[in-house]
């Protein structure tokens, strides 16, 4: 993009989510996985609300899941329903730190929440979840647990060593259904550093599932990588990449 004030067309949106799929086909070929198993979350943070409604026809007409993330929940509510009337298979994730009191909000706004940190936290969301939410008609609402995987202070989630017993607790609480983990990769131009931190939810995801624990067994997903480290995510197991500048250029 020549001009960085000029907003993104449809078309620009539309051929960068083409381009990030053909990354996410080729680092899932290189990582011996079925590309499929793999799909492209929009992290819209700061993007228009037309942007977000392009973002999610784009997905929609190219036959992808249509995923959008949201870090901060005053964005994710002011984009729910412009995005839901115009394309209602949209899933709405909240991916950013949620505070107690924006509890409710980021309920009628979000499917899932991916930012469950502590069990605290989770218990409070419990409680919350109602049966007449019209985004979750069954009255379960899903979440990830974000788990801090570089101990990088300036992060959110909980730490590897809290997130098994974390992961047992959410499973165990009725109104939630854990379907995974998301972590942020750690920031670092060490290769073998950002491998080590997603290998580490990976492996514990693998450990939930294989503990036969009630509520574990649907923890598959792996919300990992980024536009600088999706290919690595990928090849640590990733099923769920967030993309945003790659997608709507640097963040203004
Ligand atoms: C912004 C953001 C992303 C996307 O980052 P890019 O580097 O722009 O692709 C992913 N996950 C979270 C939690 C984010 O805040």
């Amino acid at each position: 993009m020549s001009d960085s004030h000029a907003p993104i067309t449809a078309a620009d949106i539309r051929a960068n989510i083409e381009k990030v799929y053909e990354r996410i086909h080729a680092a899932a070929t290189q990582a011996g996985r079925t590309p499929t198993e793999i799909a492209l979350e929009l992290a819209v943070k700061t993007q228009t609300l037309d942007t977000c409604v392009e973002a999610a026809k784009a997905l929609a007409n190219l036959g992808h899941p249509i995923l959008l993330g949201h870090n901060k929940v005053q964005e994710g509510v002011a984009a729910a329903e412009p995005v839901l009337s115009e394309v209602p298979s949209t899933r709405m994730h909240m991916i950013g730190h949620v505070q107690t009191n924006k509890i409710n909000q980021t309920l009628r706004s979000c499917h899932v929440i991916e930012t469950v940190d502590s069990s605290r936290f989770a218990d409070r969301l419990n409680q919350r979840v109602r049966s007449d939410d019209v985004l979750r008609p069954d009255g379960i609402c899903d979440v990830f647990i974000q788990v801090n995987s570089s101990g990088e202070q300036t992060k959110f989630g909980c730490s590897p060593a809290e997130a098994y017993d974390l992961a047992c607790h959410v499973a165990a609480l009725p109104n939630l259904r854990l379907r995974g983990f998301m972590t942020i990769g750690a920031h670092t131009d060490n290769e073998t550093a950002v491998h080590r931190s997603f290998s580490k939810v990976r492996a514990l995801r693998d450990r939930c599932i294989s503990s036969g624990e009630k509520g574990l067994s649907e923890a598959v997903e792996l919300s990992m990588g980024m536009t600088g480290d999706m290919e690595i995510a990928i090849a640590e197991g990733s099923t769920i990449v967030r993309v945003g500048t790659a997608v709507f250029g640097p963040r203004r």
